[in-house]
């Protein structure tokens, strides 16, 4: 598998600090196989930026740890339970990080294939003929009040709780995971993105700068268009294409 890779990470125009983190790894086959995954840290006293670090470092050591032969998902989700162990606990011996956590969406591509981890609101997206498909469900309480037909998706957007998360890595003992594998084909584009870049920017809008500019120019245009509507959190996207099989 050919993949371009590109990846942007901003603070955006009005927090102080960017407590959002992404990683990209090289998992083998020259590039074409590789982990992303996108962390968006919350705490106060900057312990959302301990949070997302941490997470994706130990979730980084335990995926260059292990072959494929122990399946992707299960390597993943394994990842995924070591990141939230060391965030919960270090949150516990720490006065100043009591109660930080991240969200954490990841994706390994490998042979032809995407295999995901979620927890949190950061979103994936795979974008297929033009189409953007989500990956992930938030795990947001405005995402349980549209479920349960208590708002509509247009409410959601200007919802005063629309921060609050239902599951997070870090903030509980253990954690409750989604996981989704599909196949991948040439021309697929997978999109990770923290919610300072989908609460601002229309799907359509992304879908036109990736198809337009390409990956590399893209995620620059994605982050500046964040910026130029408020950037009022920060933002990242990490986008991929699939160049060949
Ligand atoms: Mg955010």
């Amino acid at each position: 598998m050919m993949l371009r890779v590109a990846a942007r990470s901003d603070a955006g125009r009005v927090r102080e600090a960017n407590e959002d983190q992404y990683a990209i790894l090289d998992l083998g086959h020259g590039g074409g196989t590789r982990m992303i995954a996108v962390a968006d840290g919350m705490g106060g006293h900057r312990a959302g930026d301990v949070a997302s670090s941490i997470a994706l470092k130990e979730l980084s050591e335990a995926v260059r740890g292990h072959s494929c032969q122990d399946g992707w998902l299960e390597v993943l989700r394994r990842g995924v339970e070591r990141a939230n162990t060391a965030v919960f606990q270090m949150a516990l011996a720490n006065e100043h990080q009591a109660g930080m956590g991240t969200t954490l969406t990841a994706v390994v591509l490998d042979d032809g294939h995407l295999f995901l981890v979620h927890v949190g609101d950061s979103r994936a997206y795979l974008v297929r003929d033009g189409d953007m498909n989500p990956l992930t469900r938030d795990d947001s309480l405005v995402e349980e009040l549209i479920r349960l037909g208590d708002i509509t998706p247009d409410d959601a957007k200007d919802h005063p709780q629309k921060n609050v998360l239902t599951r997070a890595v870090g903030t509980r003992p253990r954690v409750n995971i989604q996981t989704l594998s599909i196949d991948l084909e040439v021309g697929d584009r997978i999109i990770l993105c923290s919610d300072g870049l989908y609460g601002l920017v229309p799907d359509d809008r992304m879908v036109a700068a990736l198809a337009r500019d390409g990956v590399e120019v893209g995620v620059e245009r994605l982050v500046d268009e964040a910026n130029q509507l408020g950037g009022h959190d920060n933002i990242t996207v990490v986008a991929v294409e699939v160049a060949s099989l």
